[in-house]
């Protein structure tokens, strides 16, 4: 899960993934920064009085840091730690049950491509930590064994498991616990906000007198934005090879997993959604990613008020026919 990856790695990614924001700081503007989930998680407030704008910060990011501790595998006592150690059916949480209960949607409508049960596969690959490995085909198949969607079943905050798998909330719990920083900052009043983790961003409002314009960078010339979006009251956020990966044998290996065959996805190289929400918005970006372009754009089709930005595996951009809505350029 990405807040147990070397923070090298993180910031690499950080500054390689998502885009600049296409602004300059000015006065009115209250701007904090802080390390969550293994990323800078930045929170720009405007249109309110700094105390209380720097109150509904704090808040958030005390409400993101309890979230993390929840959610977040790397926690022996998270959720999705003791769900993978429960023997029969457990209460969870109701954030937790959220999660798993939009996850499994996304599961079931993307065919499997999304599995909330790759926590043995993560970790047989590594990714997360300093050794990450290709490990031996009969070690994959073996980590495949119950996945899918009917791997877990949901009944309100009561959950159960298939016994081979292991829970791994690490292509959504991000995404939810922005959503969650934001509810907190409009409970405080706040009604103009970015708030961004790591690529990871909801942009609450207007950024002064028009929606914020965000840039997506190219998943492999840095310098270069692929596009400008115009966004208000949306999620955007990017998966990409390039975040977390190793190289062996001059073939590069990265964090995004198709669980159909145990092996990184080769479909894409970076998947942008816009979402009404950052936690629909971050696991449509995987299994996105997963599918490719063409079943990748019959799922966002079957999501309203989604749109996706992708870079297949040959260079190649696509944008799905909501995404006009929201360009600003190029
Ligand atoms: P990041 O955490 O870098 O922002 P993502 O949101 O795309 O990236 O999530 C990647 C993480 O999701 C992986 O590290 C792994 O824990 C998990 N994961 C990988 N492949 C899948 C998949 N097909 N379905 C669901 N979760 C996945
Ligand atoms: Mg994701």
């Amino acid at each position: 899960m990405l807040w147990n990856r070397p923070r090298v790695l993180v910031l690499l990614g950080l500054i390689v993934a998502l885009g600049w924001w296409q602004w300059h700081p000015q006065p009115g503007e209250v701007r904090r920064t802080r390390l969550l989930m293994g990323t800078t998680v930045e929170v720009v407030v405007l249109g309110t009085a700094t105390d209380q704008a720097e109150a509904a910060i704090e808040a958030a990011f005390a409400e993101m840091t309890r979230l993390e501790r929840l959610l977040g595998s790397g926690y022996a006592e998270s959720d999705p730690a003791k769900l993978s150690r429960s023997q029969t059916e457990m209460v969870v949480a109701e954030e937790t049950a959220q999660i798993l209960e939009l996850g499994l949607q996304v599961a079931r409508e993307s065919r499997g491509a999304f599995d909330l049960g790759l926590g043995r596969l993560n970790a047989l690959w590594g990714l997360d930590g300093p050794d990450p490995r290709v490990p031996k085909p009969d070690q994959i198949k073996a980590a495949l064994v119950g996945l899918g969607p009917e791997a877990l079943d949901v009944d309100g905050v009561r959950v159960r498991r298939r016994q081979e798998v292991a829970i791994d909330l690490g292509a959504i719990a991000k995404g939810y616990i922005v959503d969650r920083g934001v509810q907190v900052l409009r409970d405080h009043g706040v009604t103009q906000a970015a708030l961004n983790a790591g690529g990871d961003m909801f942009l609450l409002g207007h950024h002064r007198d028009r929606p914020w314009h965000i840039g997506i960078k190219h998943p492999r010339k840095t310098t270069e934005v692929l596009a400008t979006l115009s966004l208000q009251n949306r999620a955007v956020v990017t998966s990409g090879d390039y975040e977390r990966f190793f190289e062996e044998g001059g073939e590069r290996y990265h964090h995004l997993f198709d669980p159909k065959t145990g092996y990184p996805a080769r479909a894409c190289q970076s998947v942008t959604v816009v979402a009404p929400s950052t936690a629909l918005a971050d696991a449509l970006a995987t299994a996105v990613f997963v599918l490719g372009v063409e079943q990748g754009f019959e799922l966002i089709g079957r999501f309203p008020e989604t749109a996706a930005l992708i870079v297949a595996s040959d260079g190649s951009q696509h944008g799905s026919p909501g995404l006009e809505q929201y360009r600003a350029g190029p």
